[in-house]
């Protein structure tokens, strides 16, 4: 059955990375929403990719809700055009209603505040909490050491082989969203003793 996915939240850089690739990836992914009509849900700020992603999608058209702690609200680093802005006192609860407001996830490239959000809602899937279809848009296979890293976990017994497909990777923005339409939620178990 193929999911409806009317709202997407994505984690990505708060910095751009190296060269042009990232912030075309960013822009790509913006289109890409804008044109299926699809909301944008994101940390709300205006710095690196995460403000990249956020003029393209705003700028043609897409529903954009930046999500923002209090604090980084008040070092004045909120996004100047959204059409919605909500603040939290903690990263906490800021991060809990981007779950809640999203149908699904995508991480695109980032650093450690990146992985950390999108690993936060691949583990309340794995223990049922949430089912949200998640996926990597894997620019320049930014993640290909991470996904490397992945099957070493699975390799070693610490993530049951089922739970690979608990996520979908593409470099592609438009094949990334066809497949979190279709992804299915991972229903095995995650202990393997
Ligand atoms: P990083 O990948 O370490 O650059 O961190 C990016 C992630 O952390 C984003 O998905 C945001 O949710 C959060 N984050 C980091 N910096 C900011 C910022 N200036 N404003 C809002 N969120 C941020």
């Amino acid at each position: 059955m193929a999911n409806a996915i009317q709202t997407v939240a994505v984690y990505c850089g708060s910095n751009n990375g190296y060269g042009e690739s990232y912030k075309k990836s960013a822009t790509d992914l913006g289109k890409v929403l804008a044109k299926r009509q699809i909301n944008l849900v994101y940390g709300g700020t205006n710095k690196g990719l995460m403000g990249v992603l956020a003029s393209s999608a705003f700028e043609r058209g897409a529903h954009v809700t930046g999500i923002i702690t209090d604090r980084l609200k008040a070092k004045g680093q909120v996004h100047p055009n959204l059409s919605t802005l909500e603040t939290y006192p903690t990263m906490q609860s800021r991060k809990a209603r981007m779950i809640e407001l999203a149908d699904a996830c995508i991480m695109m490239p980032g650093g450690i505040g990146t992985l950390e959000e999108f690993m936060e809602v691949w583990t309340l899937n794995q223990l049922g909490e949430t089912s949200k279809p998640l996926g990597v848009l894997n620019t320049d296979n930014y993640f290909g050491n991470l996904i490397s890293f992945i099957d070493h976990m699975i390799e070693q017994r610490f993530l049951p082989s089922a739970h690979r497909n608990g996520i979908v990777v593409h470099s592609d923005p438009e094949e990334l969203i066809n497949l979190l339409i279709k992804f299915s939620p991972v229903t095995v178990k995650k202990w393997l003793d």
